[in-house]
């Protein structure tokens, strides 16, 4: 295997209290939620997204935005991001401005996911991001786009690359300093994953957007969430997103479970050398604190088996 384009570290951003807490069947109390990110804060994380700003009647899970915001320690060093739809979710948001520090737009890449998401096509969606993008960059938050679907939808298949970078580009010029790639129902498979991510840094390249933070969110769905990470690794790409505990899933379709774990994604780094500045102890013990919260034992396997012992 070419290791020559592998990352020496990595930067990983904790989904877990937006994505896992919004896709769980109970509504988590506010209490929990933050003790549990205030863990997660202590674990070495750097970015942890920590609610969204969606219409409460839509995502009741997170309707307590503002108390979680509230309630949560600022540690030095650790940056906050919230989940953003539309310009409404944004002026809600910046109703706390002092609380976080990212924002974090998101659409889908196929209508008919974003319709069955958002309630509209993708390319109303992405008009108001052009417009509200900037309103978040005014304010001074450093801002990510997140494309859903970016690897197949689940409802139209195929989603062209093109497409996908069209829409990323699009974000880039409206502020986002970085784009995320949702594999939001678990389609991708490794050789796909290398020629998406070389096509994206090339895209990228050519338009001037070289400095733009490119990030993989990949979903376990189908138990390839590790296999896309190492092909993303190849290709140079060094920011992901992945959730404790694998919490979380797509509102849309149901059954879409599950991110990848934060605590194999830390660990098979870990193991390969890959700094993540993470301890993996600490984020063991914080998803051992959310299956008690939850009263049921969660999909990852290193919060199982525990970390590699080299020493037993
Ligand atoms: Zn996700």
């Amino acid at each position: 295997m070419d290791t020559s384009a592998f990352p020496e570290s990595v930067r990983i951003r904790e989904v877990g209290p937006r994505d896992g807490f919004q896709n769980e069947p109970e509504v988590i109390a506010t209490a929990d939620k933050i003790r549990l990110i205030n863990l997660l804060a202590a674990t070495g994380l750097k970015r942890i997204e920590v609610t969204s700003f969606v219409r409460p009647d839509v995502i009741p899970q997170l309707a307590d935005g503002d108390e979680v915001l509230d309630g949560i320690d600022r540690p030095e060093g650790v940056s906050y991001s919230v989940l953003i739809p539309n310009r409404r979710g944004l002026d809600r948001a910046l109703e706390r401005r002092d609380r976080f520090d990212e924002t974090n737009f998101f659409l889908s890449a196929s209508d008919t996911h974003n319709r069955k998401n958002v309630n509209r096509p993708v390319e109303e969606s992405l008009t108001g991001l052009e417009e509200t993008v900037p309103v978040a960059v005014e304010a001074g938050l450093r801002s990510e786009g997140v494309i859903s679907t970016s690897f197949g939808c689940p409802y139209e298949g195929e989603v062209p690359v093109d497409r996908v970078l069209d829409i990323a580009v699009r974000l880039a010029r409206a502020g986002c300093v970085e784009v995320g790639f949702g594999d939001t129902t678990g389609m991708a498979n490794p050789i796909q994953v290398r020629q998406f991510f070389a096509a994206a840094r090339e895209r990228f390249a050519a338009e001037g957007l070289g400095e733009v933070e490119l990030t993989a969110h990949f979903h376990d769905t189908r138990g390839q969430g590790l296999a896309n990470v190492l092909s993303a690794l190849a290709e140079g790409i060094d920011s992901f997103e992945s959730s404790f505990g694998e919490l979380g899933g797509c509102p849309v379709p149901a059954g879409a479970t599950g991110n990848i774990a934060s605590e194999d994604l830390i660990s098979m780094l870990g193991e390969m050398g890959i700094a993540t500045g993470i301890d993996l102890p600490k984020l063991i013990e914080a998803s051992a604190e959310a299956q008690k919260v939850l009263g049921r034992l969660l999909g990852a396997h290193v919060l199982k088996a525990g970390p590699v012992n080299w020493n037993p």
